[in-house]
């Protein structure tokens, strides 16, 4: 069973403002692959042939079965008691926001609200020209479909290497890291930018950075405290500390 430090519930139970930045590993305990682990994905794919513009422009074939085979390996999991403890923290907490790295979607599943989704989600496509999301189009079989407006091909809604993050996204993102006074930190390596900048934002603004990770990562130094446990047992721990008498789902 994980301690949490009395002063890490206050300082939790008594912030203004709460920003928590999510990565893979906050998914990993529902079985949804990270990046970078050991078994991660890119451990067994190449991202350069599944996950650039240039891969899709080569070889779109390819790159669509491979997001339609993650896409059912995600629609195959669950939110986990971590997801669900973030949920009650967004309930309990003056004012909160939650950012996340992943596609996965399990933030909204799980009941969160106030998400801001840095990186898109796998469960929408857009033009590939347009760059717009497209709902519907004609099932032909055709792999990938195409766009009903424009006849260019549909891509997954995802940011790739090499491409922009959504401009409305980051901006939110990087309002929350500068106005919260308690910023969290779960299961992301910190390797990624822009997303790992936001930590360093909060910093600036004089914000207390907690990291929840098993592993250490570049932001480790700076944290005031660091919960070195999967998320699916130190986020319900946390919660369940600083608002005694939560009722956490799967905790
Ligand atoms: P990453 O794979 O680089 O790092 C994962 C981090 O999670 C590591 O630091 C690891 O120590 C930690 N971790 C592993 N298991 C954990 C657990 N049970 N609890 C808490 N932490 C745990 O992931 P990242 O930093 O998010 O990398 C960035 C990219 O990965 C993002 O662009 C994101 O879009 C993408 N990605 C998303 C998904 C998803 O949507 N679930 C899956 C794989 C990759």
């Amino acid at each position: 069973m994980i301690h949490i430090p009395a002063g890490l519930a206050d300082l939790v139970a008594g912030a203004k403002s709460i920003a928590a930045l999510t990565g893979a590993g906050v998914s990993a305990e529902s079985g949804i692959s990270t990046f970078r682990d050991a078994h991660g994905l890119w451990s067994r794919f190449n991202p350069d042939e599944v996950a650039t513009r240039e891969a899709f422009l080569r070889d779109p074939v390819k790159v669509w079965d491979w997001y339609a085979e993650r896409r059912v390996q995600i629609a195959l999991a669950e939110p986990h008691a971590g997801h669900y403890a973030l949920v009650e923290m967004e309930r309990r907490s003056r004012e909160f926001a939650l950012v996340t790295q992943n596609i996965d979607e399990m933030h909204r599943r799980a009941g969160t609200k106030r998400l801001i989704e840095l990186h898109g989600s796998i469960s929408r496509v857009k033009c590939f020209d347009e760059d717009v999301v497209v709902d519907e189009w004609d099932a032909t079989g055709e792999v990938p479909p195409r766009c009903p407006q424009c006849g260019s091909r549909l891509r997954p809604d995802v940011v790739w290497f090499g491409e922009s993050l959504p401009i409305d996204a980051l901006g939110e993102a990087i309002a929350a890291a500068q106005r919260c006074d308690v910023f969290i930190s779960v299961g992301t390596s910190g390797l990624v930018e822009p997303a790992a900048s936001l930590p360093f934002e909060a910093l600036r603004a004089r914000a207390a950075i907690i990291e929840v990770n098993p592993e250490e990562t570049p932001v480790s130094p700076f944290v005031r405290y660091a919960l070195r446990a999967p998320a699916g047992e130190a986020l319900p721990a946390l919660v369940r500390a600083a608002w005694p008498g939560s009722e956490l789902i799967g905790g």
